[in-house]
């Protein structure tokens, strides 16, 4: 399969998004005649496949509805392969049977044109808030679609108006035609040219839709998006896309959902983090609190010396299972982030420091230790100012990283790198230099 990028349909058959289906066949016929490899003035047998290819889907209102909102991936498998297809091969038959052949003619077009159509799937994005694709919602969602008209009920005929059965046909939407070629002379069934299929003859076209049989109206469904539901899910609504024209069967509909994120929790499948921060008293001398959870506050135990970085689980306070109403709940894992008070108050200060006290935590390095450092320097500079000094420096920094790296390892699960910013220390107290 080749892959580069293909060409928009439009283009290749340089007709405007807003054609007819009249414009298109009569733009490709012309181009056609220039492109077929039997003309040998500008034949062009790879640009004539690729413009074949464009017709087969533009030329189709299912395909062409398909190709309008998806592009080349909505219409991919549908159209024939015209690779293997060799043109030359039909010396002595006229460019348009040639034509007909492929796409006016034969069982193929005939079934595609003359009777019901089936109508396209359509596509809408939902956005939903966090909570609602973890509880799940009901929502109400306005498109429009294409529907049988209602001035002419489908037929495109003004009402009172006479249709009459098509004498080209005889009301068969098909005709017989005889072809003279090289070969000899054949016969074949091509879609009636005078009705384009249907049977019918319109004397007066519908004023409401032109004679086309379909208007497109605003419709309003109600859609139940499930419990546990995650962006880029896919809901189907059978029915709800466009109807098909000749009374062709609707089409479906197909929402998509787009979950927002959520200021405080941060979701993994059914799992939901959130981080706690704890203040340096209650995560040292134990305690409870109140914590927010998709169900609203529920009070978790928080155990004496609690460190930075532990997790705590509340268990089935998570998201429900998606589309399995019995299945046990995810859980609710809390990062608890000891806070380092700042702006302290002379009496808190001097509680601090009291503490600092209690503990042997001394706030100064003492006098003994820092003039053993110094006189260590003095020594040092003295005795070579060669590279070793900045290698030793170097060890010891390198030393000092990789004992942060273990650290850390053991701290963070794999959500919190994924996480990344979210809960790590936040005034970079692990940090180096
Ligand atoms: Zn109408």
């Amino acid at each position: 399969m080749a892959t580069m990028t293909k060409r928009d349909y439009y283009e290749i058959l340089g007709v405007a998004k807003s054609a007819t289906y009249e414009e298109i066949k009569k733009t490709f016929r012309n181009t056609a005649r220039k492109l077929h490899p039997d003309n040998k003035e500008s034949g062009d047998e790879a640009a004539f496949k690729e413009l074949a290819e464009a017709y087969e889907v533009l030329s189709d209102t299912g395909k062409r509805a398909q190709y309008d909102r998806y592009g080349h991936a909505g219409v991919k498998g549908a159209g024939q392969s015209f690779d293997n297809v060799d043109f030359s091969n039909f010396a002595g038959f006229g460019m348009d049977d040639i034509i007909d052949m492929f796409f006016g003619g034969g069982a193929r077009g005939q079934a595609r044109r003359g009777g019901p159509e089936q109508g396209a799937n359509l596509k809408f994005d939902l956005q939903i808030e966090f909570l609602e694709g973890v509880f799940g919602v009901e929502k109400k969602i306005t498109i429009k679609r294409l529907e049988d008209c209602e001035g002419c009920t489908g037929t495109g005929a003004e009402p009172g108006s006479e249709t009459t059965t098509c004498v080209t046909c005889a009301g068969q939407g098909q005709v017989q035609q005889v072809m003279n070629s090289f070969f000899g002379q054949s016969m074949r069934v091509i879609e009636c040219p005078a009705c384009q299929g249907s049977g019918k003859k319109i004397e007066k076209p519908c004023k409401t839709c032109r004679g086309e049989g379909q208007q497109r109206k605003t419709r309003e469904f109600d859609i139940k998006v499930p419990q546990g539901i995650e962006t880029g899910v896919r809901l189907r609504l059978t029915n709800a896309g466009d109807k098909g024209r000749r009374g062709g069967p609707y089409g479906d509909l197909y929402v998509i959902i787009h979950v927002k994120e959520h200021k405080s929790f941060i979701r993994e499948g059914e799992t939901i983090h959130l981080r706690q921060p704890v203040g340096v008293s209650l995560a040292s001398l134990g305690g409870e609190m109140m914590v927010e959870t998709v169900d609203g506050k529920k009070p978790l135990k928080i155990p004496a010396g609690t460190q930075s970085g532990a997790t705590l689980i509340l268990k089935e306070s998570g998201v429900p299972r998606f589309n399995s109403p019995s299945a046990r709940r995810g859980d609710q894992v809390v990062h608890l982030a000891v806070e380092t008070p700042t702006k302290l108050s002379a009496e808190e200060k001097s509680l601090l420091e009291q503490l600092a006290q209690l503990r042997g935590e001394s706030l100064v390095i003492p006098e003994a230790e820092k003039e053993a450092y110094e006189a260590a320097q003095a020594l040092l500079h003295a005795s070579s100012k060669d590279s070793k000094n900045g290698s030793d420096k170097d060890k010891k920094g390198a030393k000092s990283k990789t004992k942060h790296k273990d650290e850390q390892v053991k701290e963070d699960s794999s959500i919190l790198d994924k996480l990344g910013e979210f809960f790590r220390p936040k005034n970079g107290e692990h940090e180096d230099e």
